[in-house]
């Protein structure tokens, strides 16, 4: 028995699953998920002492890869001072200004500790301040585990349409009209794999909300700051009325914020009567680090060098598939992608439900066996650091060549 088996074991003994989060237990491809014992720049190493190429880099939160050594100088130099006050600091201050500084359509900005929580209060203040109730969500799109956002169909205050079926969200406002007090939407989605937006898409949502009165709200847990410094806000040129950020807003530490126009924000307790609060928001160690990541974001601008390694990575994939008689699509936009075993194009949640995710679960542990630690769900993006470079990919598409589906 491995390590990780017995650690497994042992954890389904005092955890719900033996994980703190699903996606973990390797559900969806089977077997025992390694457990991490450390984890350097594109690498992790397992209890066991097997060290994988990490592709997975905690679901998109490490944009410089692990352990980046400014960032964990910034979090233990202000852990040693402090690691909550639950007062205000400067850092929170300094944050708040740099996400202003970055996205279009942000004036102001709450901190909070995950993106779920950051979901949750943006739809509790679009209902305070539309006087509103109804959510419009798109199936395939997540957004946290809150009700409202878990939710589908008729009763629960939420109406759900497919993703990039603008038809279908214009026939909900026509049923729904003046009811709708947000649209949320992820703007590139990446938790049916990587969808990008058809073009019309975000224009058309825009156009229904600001007819209609009701808010727009862009999830950018994943976008922001990977997609693009700018989000795909500032990368599709559209403003939404409410931004949720995370992840790479705090440099790998549980970091989060919704922001937006003036005019709503100010709808927030203690500036209104909204309510909305947290004990550890704005915690300055994770504020120190998401500071040291947004800096090195803004000032070494790693997106064009990132996105061509995503092209590289997804030519050379979608290669070695070819040569082996193997159906895949590779989506890719820009910094983003994730691979589907089906002939494609992957255009929306059906495409993606319809492919071979047997196949993907048989690719993955054929990835693991080779020392590639893929995120364990057909489902899911590939997430690229600046700590990946020619040798990871190399590496990783020689893995993949061997594969024979
Ligand atoms: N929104 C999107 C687009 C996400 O991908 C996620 C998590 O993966 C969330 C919200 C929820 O964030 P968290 O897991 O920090 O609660």
């Amino acid at each position: 028995m491995t390590r990780s088996e017995e650690l497994f074991e042992r954890a389904r003994r005092s955890i719900p699953g033996g994980v703190d989060s699903p996606v973990r237990a390797f559900g969806a491809v089977g077997g025992t998920p390694p457990f991490v014992a450390s984890g350097s720049g594109a690498y992790v190493t397992d209890v066991d002492g097997i060290r994988y190429i990490d592709w997975v880099q905690s679901w998109g939160a490490n944009l410089f890869g692990h352990a980046c050594p400014e960032i964990v100088e910034a979090a233990t130099s202000a852990a040693r001072r402090g690691t909550s006050f639950g007062a205000p600091t400067e850092g929170e201050v300094q944050l708040a200004e740099r996400i202003v500084d970055a996205l279009p359509s942000v004036e102001m900005v709450r901190l909070v500790s995950s993106g779920t929580e950051a979901a949750m209060s943006a739809i509790r203040l679009a209902r305070g301040f539309t006087g509103r109730e109804a959510i419009l969500k798109f199936e395939g799109c997540y957004h946290g585990h809150s009700d409202a956002l878990l939710a589908k169909g008729a009763g629960s205050g939420t109406i759900t349409v497919p993703y990039n079926d603008l038809a279908a969200a214009r026939a909900a406002f026509a049923e729904h009209g003046g009811e709708v007090a947000a649209v949320i939407v992820e703007p590139v989605a990446a938790n049916m794999g990587v969808v990008p937006p058809e073009p019309g898409l975000l224009e058309g949502l825009r156009e229904l909300c600001t007819e209609d009165g009701s808010l727009l709200i862009f999830d950018e847990v994943i976008t922001g700051f990977r997609l693009a410094y700018r989000g795909a806000q500032g990368h599709f040129s559209i403003d939404p009325d409410l931004t949720v950020l995370g992840k790479v807003m705090g440099g790998g530490f549980p970091s989060a914020a919704f922001g937006g126009r003036r005019e709503v924000m100010e709808r927030l307790a203690p500036a209104g009567p909204v309510y909305q609060a947290g004990t550890l928001a704005g915690n300055p160690v994770t504020v120190a680090a998401g500071i040291a990541a947004l800096d090195m974001a803004r000032d070494r601008n790693p997106y064009p060098e990132l996105a061509k390694t995503a092209e590289e990575l997804a030519t050379g994939l979608e290669g070695s598939f070819e040569r082996a008689g193997i159906e895949a699509t590779v989506n890719r936009i820009e910094t983003m992608l994730s691979v589907f075993f089906t002939g494609g194009p992957v255009r929306t949640f059906d495409h993606a439900r319809a492919a071979d995710h047997e196949r993907f679960a048989r690719f993955f542990h054929h990835m693991l066996d080779r020392g590639v630690y893929l995120p364990p769900s057909g489902f899911e993006m590939w997430t690229l650091s600046t700590t990946h470079g020619p040798q990871e990919i190399e590496r990783t598409i020689e893995a993949a060549s061997s594969f024979q589906g």
